[in-house]
């Protein structure tokens, strides 16, 4: 019969690997909450109509990358392929802009795309992000970069390079999306065929093309940069200013689009030297109309996504986390149980205890102490059952003591 593999694109994590997945989540988890962010977990399909209404139809995203499908009762059911729309609509759904204000979320999880998948790109991928709700103020735009930036610092990711760009705002961006499909149009000739259906459904997209044509002949384009309105300009420059005052290194980079339609004002991408082609660590911005986009208030948001994935390559191997392990070794087939009861006794004290049930001789057991990395084995035998002691063999030293069960506790304390 023929093997049944993993689907393209997604990938299987076990030790030792695992270990930096672990080391990477308790990271979050406890960096986030420096900055007062709660955790949130939403489900990881939601109905097609949020990324849809909210990642926007035009978006590479959801016009080609969806992991859409009907369920039984043929609701259009989406895998989500990035988490902010979920975000929004469960502070909508559960009321929770009246509880705390401004709101703060992070989250860790899997996200799904139809991409191509390749080294750093895959169809099940892990994100983790933060949103905040309910401030305008662009020093929170500059707190959210900050944030992102120094996570990236905190656990040694090398050769991060951070670039930021205002997209403008309802106001500003129609007139500079006219006069950039001008400038587009005049050149579609150089374009490939994907961004010349890019001119007439999402032009900024242009920008993002890796055909060298393409490149070239945008690099003459006019960016939103030059045309923002005066509350655009004016934002922007307040948060380059808490940057500069908050010391981070960033460039001001006019041809940053990002691939989520939603973004107004502040966005922003961490960039990987050390990553080649797919070299994009994160990505975020602000993003005003998306709450009442989704049938909320008109409040505010900025947040960003960081692919965990990508942030993994750059992790030095790091040891497991496995506890200092014993192993419960007995002499015949007669002590099997009590040698259980004792490894329930160290269970049940927080010990990483493990019994060899399938060894009919101790040395059976002793390589498989071995294979676990056993710091110590208990020994139990005719006499250690008879006088109610446990002989224990540092595995290390190679020295073997004998303590009376009632000394169990002490040894424990003095030895783990
Ligand atoms: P986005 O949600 O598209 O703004 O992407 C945010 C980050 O998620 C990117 O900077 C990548 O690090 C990561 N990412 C996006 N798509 C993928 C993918 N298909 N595979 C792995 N990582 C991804």
């Amino acid at each position: 019969m023929n093997r049944i593999h993993a689907p393209k694109g997604t990938k299987d994590l076990f030790h030792p690997d695992i270990a930096k997945w672990q080391f990477l989540e308790e990271k979050i988890h406890a960096y986030y909450t420096r900055f007062l962010y709660r955790e949130i977990r939403t489900p990881i399909f939601e109905h097609s109509e949020l990324f849809i209404k909210g990642t926007g139809s035009e978006t590479e995203v959801v016009q080609k990358e969806m992991y859409t499908f009907k369920d039984k009762a043929l609701r259009s059911i989406t895998l989500r392929p990035e988490n902010t729309p979920p975000v929004v609509r469960a502070a909508l759904e559960h009321n929770l802009f009246h509880e705390m204000f401004p709101l703060r979320f992070y989250y860790i999880g899997p996200m799904f795309r139809y991409d191509k998948p390749q080294k750093g790109r895959y169809r099940q991928f892990h994100q983790f992000g933060a949103e905040v709700f309910g401030d305008p103020s662009p020093e929170v735009d500059a707190e959210v970069i900050y944030s992102a930036r120094g996570f990236l610092e905190e656990i040694k990711v090398p050769g991060i390079e951070l670039h930021v760009n205002s997209v403008g705002c309802r106001t500003c961006r129609p007139p500079y999306l006219a006069l950039l499909q001008d400038a587009a149009s005049a050149a579609a000739g150089s374009l490939c065929d994907d961004c010349k259906r890019k001119i007439d459904t999402n032009p900024l997209r242009i920008f993002d093309c890796k055909v060298p044509e393409c490149g070239e002949a945008s690099s003459g384009f006019p960016t939103i940069t030059d045309h923002l309105c005066a509350e655009c300009h004016d934002h922007f420059a307040t948060v380059r200013g808490c940057l500069d005052t908050l010391g981070v290194g960033y460039a001001v980079n006019p041809r940053l689009v990002r691939g989520l339609d939603y973004y107004t004002k502040t966005a922003f991408e961490i960039t990987s030297t050390q990553l080649g082609a797919q070299d994009s660590l994160l990505g975020g911005g602000r993003y005003n109309n998306l709450i009442q986009e989704l049938g909320g208030p008109d409040i505010p948001g900025v947040g960003f996504a960081a692919g965990m994935e990508r942030i993994v390559l750059h992790l030095e191997a790091l040891p497991g986390r496995e506890a200092k392990s014993i192993l419960i070794a007995y002499q015949t087939a007669d002590h099997r149980l009590e040698a259980m009861r004792l490894a329930a006794a160290l269970w049940d004290r927080g010990v990483a205890a493990y019994v060899e049930y399938n060894a009919n001789n101790m040395k059976k057991q002793f390589r498989q102490g071995n294979r676990i990395g056993a710091a110590f084995t208990f020994i139990l035998g005719e006499d250690e059952i008879k006088t109610g002691t446990v002989s224990i063999k540092d595995m290390e030293a190679h020295e073997q003591t004998k303590i009376k069960r009632e000394a169990l506790d002490q040894w424990l304390k003095q030895n783990l």
